[in-house]
């Protein structure tokens, strides 16, 4: 079990924390720091530097911009890079497509696809959910029939992230509807998202925002040679993207960000006898978090120090589990602290901008614990994939 830090990693933690904080311009980790919803140009902006210092796809193969750290300094990167408040990747680009691509694309669609896709010059949306397949993905219904050099796409996505700037979307469609099992039908396409025939409408979040969408195929037709891999081979894409998705789901450093944050935001909180930091309940509630937090690194740091093949370990979903929940926990400590003040939604005089973004920051990470495979079914996987129960 690896507790602490080798000479080498805490050198290589020092790097990563000089590049995060020095040559990260603080215009992008404001902009981060501020919450809300995402500017696209700060995204590309943040993406491009990495890019530019080899930092945004460690984790590809060499050729395409990788780096052979080891799964240890992957989480020093992205612990330092969240809590220097600089944005992470845009995950559809580097942590989903591109290693599909890298992994089973062929060479014409590497070379066509990649180097755009590690320096945003293609934004990616992922349309995997449909309004009956969320968590039963395999009976996704989204068509596909192959006419000639094309396929024709009809149906629908939902929940699609971000796709209102996207350029390109990667969508699981059925292609052989007789196969003898669903999951075996399955294909992956890369679809332009300026095809004819394709539209996206807007879902309108509770915290106002709009993050998500809906994406509707009528009679969209798809060059043939936009197919990933095999035909009815999209399946096992999905599985080694899904696998991947869920490494490093456990945000340590967006978590221990906001949890300072929390504190400092207590200390400013003015009561008759001092401020609200000074208050016993609210200081153990803060300690307790805090103990939770650690406990939630030294097993990050335990399951990345052990994974010694770079294949997702499945532990990720106890990561997944414990890194949504105390996320989500530490949002309503901060809204808890706002108060009153956190019902206005807008900072003014009285409110500072802070508590004014509580309340929608702590609605809008609900979804934390929905996506990337929903808690109940991190639990069924512990359960089965972990401690060998049956259900
Ligand atoms: C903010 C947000 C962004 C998203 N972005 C994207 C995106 O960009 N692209 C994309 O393709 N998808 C995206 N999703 C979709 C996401 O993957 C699905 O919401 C998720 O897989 C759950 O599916 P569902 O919403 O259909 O819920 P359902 O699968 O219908 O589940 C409903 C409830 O039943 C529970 N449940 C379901 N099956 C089981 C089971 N076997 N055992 C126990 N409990 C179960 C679930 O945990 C949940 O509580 C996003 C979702 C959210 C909330």
């Amino acid at each position: 079990m690896q507790r602490q830090l080798s000479d080498e990693d805490r050198a290589f933690q020092q790097e990563m924390r000089t590049f995060f904080t020095t040559v990260a311009p603080q215009d992008i980790r404001d902009a981060n720091a501020a919450g809300g919803e995402p500017d696209p140009d700060v995204i590309r902006r943040a993406q491009r530097l990495l890019n530019e210092h080899g930092l945004a796809v460690p984790h590809w193969p060499v050729e395409y911009g990788g780096k052979q750290w080891t799964e240890l300094q992957h989480h020093i990167y992205r612990t330092e890079m969240q809590q220097a408040n600089f944005p992470t990747p845009l995950p559809f680009n580097v942590s989903m497509i591109g290693p599909v691509l890298a992994t089973f694309g062929s060479k014409e669609l590497k070379d066509r696809f990649l180097p755009a896709t590690a320096n945003l010059d293609i934004w990616w949306c992922q349309g995997f959910s449909e309004p009956d397949a969320g968590s039963d993905l395999a009976g996704l219904r989204t068509t596909a029939v192959r006419e000639g050099d094309e396929y024709v796409v009809n149906g629908q996505k939902t929940w699609t992230t971000l796709g209102q700037h996207a350029d390109w979307i990667f969508a699981l469609v059925r292609t052989d509807p007789n196969a003898p099992k669903k999951q075996m039908g399955i294909s992956m396409l890369l679809i332009k998202m300026d095809s004819p025939g394709l539209t996206l409408r807007p879902i309108k979040l509770i915290d106002g925002g709009h993050e998500v969408n809906e994406v509707f195929f009528d009679n969209v037709r798809v060059p043939a040679d936009q197919l990933v891999g095999e035909e009815n081979k999209g399946w096992d894409y999905a599985k080694f993207l899904l696998g991947n998705e869920r490494v490093g789901v456990a945000p340590v450093g967006s978590i221990k960000r906001k949890l300072a944050d929390a504190k400092a935001f207590a200390a400013q909180t003015k009561r008759a006898d001092g401020t609200l930091l000074d208050d016993p309940l609210l200081a153990a509630r803060i300690a307790e978090l805090e103990t939770d937090l650690m406990a939630l690194e030294l097993t990050v740091m335990r399951v990345a120090g052990g994974s010694k093949d770079g294949k997702p370990d499945p532990a990720s979903s106890i990561l997944k589990l414990r890194g949504s929940q105390l996320q989500q926990d530490v949002l309503e400590l901060v809204a808890d602290i706002a108060g009153a003040a956190g019902l206005s939604w807008t900072a003014n005089d009285d409110v500072p901008a802070w508590a004014a973004s509580a309340t929608p920051t702590y609605l809008n990470f609900r979804k934390a614990s929905i996506y990337g495979g929903s808690n109940e079914v991190q639990r069924s996987i512990i359960s089965g994939g972990i401690l060998g129960l049956k259900g």
